[in-house]
């Protein structure tokens, strides 16, 4: 029997069969599978398992940014993805000078 479930990132109400969650484990946890990768996203970078700049990679993959409407998912959820999608200005690494080799003229062993 289906049990209704909510979405743990768009608080959808959905109904969450047990045997379908055996092939998709996911909707244990989420409605849909784009939903879960958020999830998982967010999962991963709350424990520190995930980079902040891969979470967001990921996020933008999804097609979220800082212009998405974040009224469709929970609170939480929205205030982490916005974190997440905000890059605090860093200096850019300045790219290291390659080290120039410079020719040795090699010393002339023998003078005229
Ligand atoms: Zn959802």
């Amino acid at each position: 029997m289906a049990n209704l479930t909510k979405c743990a990132i768009c608080d959808n109400t959905y109904s969450y069969c047990p045997n379908c969650a055996n092939t998709h484990a996911w909707k244990f946890y989420t409605d849909t599978h784009e939903c879960y990768q958020i999830f998982m996203v967010i999962m991963q970078y709350k424990k520190g398992l995930m980079p902040k700049d891969e979470a967001k990679g990921v996020l933008e993959h999804l097609g979220i940014t800082l212009e998405s409407n974040f009224d469709n998912y929970r609170q939480s959820v929205a205030k982490t993805m916005k974190e997440i999608l905000t890059v605090e200005k860093t200096a850019i690494k300045p790219v290291e000078e390659t080290t120039v080799i410079k020719k040795n003229k090699k010393s002339k062993l023998y003078k005229d």
